[in-house]
């Protein structure tokens, strides 16, 4: 600095000509290929000797301590510095322990455990929305057929099309659901066809009469 005081240029015009000058082959800055380290790499026992240094210099209270924890405030980079609190876990899928910062909200190792988690909420929702669904018909039905006792009682098994045709139909209006297979499937967890269906339907009309 010292020597540029009584040149006309400063010093930091020249380091950013070098670095910018299509002519550059290599300079000083940290990153990009034109940095002085581009493709080398330390050797494990340099790595191990800086690693050292560094070390010693956390446990001093020296001014290079000092000018690292700078370093590591600018960049960001608080890992090494600030010890954060850690736990162990058990993986609530596979039972294995893993660790984590206190504050997570990690429930699973990895994301195959938390993926395995999600198919089977997934599929617990949707075997509790067709619970819903087919709780739904079936009480549909049985008020259909208190409502038309009548007409259910006076149906004979031959002719049940005609009769159960409107409450199909309602069902499909109310349910979104078409499939007779189905609709038996709510009233007795399978398909019974159609001359059970009736026969329920009547069964619930004679219990009502009583
Ligand atoms: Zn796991």
């Amino acid at each position: 600095m010292n020597l540029y005081e009584t040149l006309p240029f400063s010093l930091t015009s020249i380091i950013t000509e070098w670095i910018n000058s299509d002519h550059t082959t290599i300079h000083k800055a940290a990153i990009g290929k034109l940095n002085g380290h581009f493709n080398l790499k330390h050797s494990d026992s340099a790595k191990k000797k800086i690693g050292e240094r560094t070390r010693k210099l956390w446990e001093s209270d020296s001014v290079a301590k000092q000018k690292m924890i700078e370093g590591l405030k600018k960049s960001g980079i608080k890992k090494g510095y600030i010890r954060v609190p850690r736990e162990k876990r058990k993986c609530q899928e596979c039972k294995q322990e893993f660790e984590v910062i206190k504050t997570s909200s990690q429930k699973y190792c990895n994301r195959t455990c938390s993926g395995k988690n999600v198919i089977k909420n997934a599929t617990s929702q949707y075997v509790e929305k067709r619970k819903i669904l087919h709780q739904g018909i079936k009480e549909y039905i049985i008020k259909w057929s208190i409502d038309n006792m009548e007409l259910v009682l006076a149906t004979p098994l031959n002719r049940i099309q005609t009769t159960i045709a409107s409450l199909i139909e309602e069902i499909h209006q109310l349910f979104d659901v078409k499939d007779f297979r189905v609709i038996s499937k709510a009233v007795f967890g399978e398909d019974r066809g159609r001359k059970e269906l009736i026969m329920f339907m009547k069964r619930i009309c004679n219990e009502n009469v009583c």
